[in-house]
């Protein structure tokens, strides 16, 4: 193992001078994955052979499945020394069959050792988010984690850059997604923090759902809507409703976005390493460092997330069939007060405990 461990970090400084003899290069950037197919190689007309083909079968699928175990928790530690050649898993796995295979136990692998390293680190913050990850996970909660070569078409993404989507969370299916070939591993952890945090925000987001789906609501609210362009002259139980309808809306928006920025904020600035005798969990990122350009004196994290994010929140569109109650005068002043509201008054959204 050692031999090969040379051999990578011979040909990746080479790589970086030389662009040619890919193939022989690549062959190598591989072989971390080796062992295993070494061993899924072994045909089983072989093992059929042997005089107790029943155990010998057996043994093989364990060896098999061993050797994947160590293959994927090789990739996790030279991904995250950096020494995992760039787009590793989108060149080295020849075919979608072996691609499920290993990054099913790849995914499994880097969800365990990342949250490990959460809760080993001294950083605050992201042990206390680990915690609770393991505390939701424990009592119940499923949270699937798939790593791929490329996001595909996951829907808007919530990364910095949006061209880019590295990662993502799934609410509907409770699944984290991660781009292994998209993201430097210096970010890693950070990216993985801010998924975490939309799993355990998870509640918030099904219960503004619940009340951001309900038809009666829809009926009601558009009936008036008929009547009345100005919410303050509704009823006050209709106005209270009203609120809470809209405040549904954002919080499956803007407002989970938020939390989930906010959460991502604070740890990464507890955990950022700018001297040697730091012990946090990652070197300054630029897509980072520019959110905190940005803060104001006086500004705090979540009100700086706030105010980065709300603009990329754009209202729905009223030609949208899906949105056309927001043709309606009455939806659209409700939006307006609502979404100045948690502009202007954030207090009450401050409450971070979840994650804390
Ligand atoms: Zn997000």
């Amino acid at each position: 193992m050692r031999y090969e461990f040379l051999l990578l970090i011979l040909l990746t400084l080479f790589s970086q001078g030389i662009h040619a003899q890919i193939s022989a290069e690549q062959a190598h950037t591989c072989a971390f994955l080796e062992e295993w197919r070494n061993l899924k190689a072994i045909p089983l007309s072989e093992l059929a052979a042997q005089e107790n083909r029943t155990e010998a079968i057996a043994n093989w699928q364990q060896q098999v499945f061993a050797a994947k175990t160590r293959a994927a928790n090789q990739s996790f530690e030279l991904y995250m020394s950096g020494r995992l050649p760039t787009k590793a898993f989108t060149n080295c796995l020849s075919d979608e069959k072996e691609k499920s295979d290993f990054m099913e136990a790849a995914a499994d692998i880097f969800f365990n050792r990342s949250l490990k390293i959460l809760e080993t680190s001294n950083v605050k913050s992201a042990i206390l988010l680990a915690k609770n990850v393991r505390k939701k996970i424990s009592s119940g909660s499923l949270v699937t984690f798939k790593i791929s070569s490329h996001l595909g078409s996951l829907g808007p993404s919530s990364t910095p850059n949006p061209a880019v989507p590295t990662a993502g969370y799934h609410r509907e299916r409770h699944s984290i997604y991660a781009s292994i070939d998209l993201i430097p591993p210096n970010e890693w952890l950070i990216n993985f923090c801010h998924e975490l945090a939309h799993f355990l925000d998870g509640e918030r987001f099904a219960y503004a759902n619940a009340i951001y789906n309900e038809e009666k609501t829809h009926h009601h609210f558009l009936r008036l809507a008929a009547q009345f362009s100005d919410p303050e002259t509704l009823t006050s139980a209709d106005q209270t409703r009203f609120d809470d309808f809209m405040m549904s809306a954002l919080d499956r928006g803007v407002l989970g976005e938020y939390r989930a920025w906010a959460v991502t904020l604070l740890i990464y600035k507890e955990g950022v390493i700018r001297n040697t005798s730091d012990r946090g969990l990652w070197h300054p990122i630029s897509w980072a460092e520019d959110w905190f350009a940005q803060q104001r004196p006086g500004e705090s994290i979540p009100q700086l997330s706030m105010r980065y994010l709300d603009p990329s929140f754009t209202d729905p569109d009223p030609n949208d069939p899906d949105a056309e109650e927001f043709q309606t005068e009455l939806f659209q002043r409700e939006l307006h007060i609502m979404r100045d509201r948690v502009r202007t008054q954030l207090a009450p959204l401050y409450d971070l405990s979840i994650f804390f």
